[in-house]
């Protein structure tokens, strides 16, 4: 058994995106990839976790809430941090929160065990980090390359993010007018202690029909 078994931890998965950069008819967590939606993909891993004990899906409005079984449904915001914090008023009171963009829906089990790792050892939040292999420039507001960053200085950071749930709450309840693309920043805002994990590439987010393709062949590649 791992370490993080006994943990109580819920996860809120945020699939309220139009996803009008896919180009996709409909929401992006409803498009499908090797036969199911990228939501399904990204909820079994969840389920399946045996920390997890509630897993509850922000989805746009007007979609059949039988969709997320067994996970519960609530209806996202128009931000992403409208949509976390939409599931975080919907969550128990499990001691940590998980917060998943179902835009990653093949984030391994590897991921979600060391974000709780970090958590049971005292972090109020843990994000997943990576490497960045391009070369990394700042352009002016013309779009003229100004200069290269150091990117051996930079990660980019993935989800899930974990939290102490009644850390996130105060986070959220306190950067309301604050625009954030992560909650992490919201944590950090109030002074709480944010920790790097190791993310995966395997976790890599699905923006553009290009990422599509990369999901399908990630798939092809995994089957016997
Ligand atoms: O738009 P982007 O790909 O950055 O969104 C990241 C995640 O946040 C996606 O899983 C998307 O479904 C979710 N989201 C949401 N509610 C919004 C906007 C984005 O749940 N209003």
């Amino acid at each position: 058994m791992a370490a993080t078994d006994r943990v109580s931890a819920a996860a809120i998965l945020v699939a309220a995106g139009s996803g009008v950069r896919l180009g996709a008819a409909g929401p992006k967590a409803f498009v499908e990839v090797g036969g199911r939606s990228l939501l399904a993909h990204a909820l079994e891993r969840f389920v399946a976790h045996p920390a997890i004990g509630e897993v509850v899906v922000a989805i746009p409005a007007g979609v059949p809430a039988e969709l997320v079984a067994p996970a519960r449904a609530v209806v996202g915001g128009a931000t992403r941090q409208e949509s976390v914090a939409a599931g975080l008023a919907a969550v128990g009171d499990a001691e940590f929160v998980l917060v998943h963009d179902v835009a990653r829906p093949f984030v391994p089990a590897a991921v979600i065990d060391a974000v709780l790792a970090a958590l049971v050892a005292g972090a109020d939040a843990a994000v997943p980090v990576v490497p960045i292999h391009d070369t990394v420039r700042r352009i002016d507001a013309s779009g003229a390359l100004v200069e290269t960053v150091d990117r051996t200085t930079l990660v980019a950071v993935q989800t899930p993010q974990g939290f102490r749930r009644a850390v996130l709450a105060e986070a959220h309840a306190r950067g309301a007018e604050l625009t954030a693309t992560d909650d992490a920043v919201l944590v950090e805002a109030i002074g709480g202690t944010v920790v790097a994990v190791p993310g995966d590439d395997a976790a890599f987010k699905i923006t553009t029909p290009a990422d599509l393709a990369r999901a399908a062949a990630h798939l092809a590649e995994r089957r016997p």
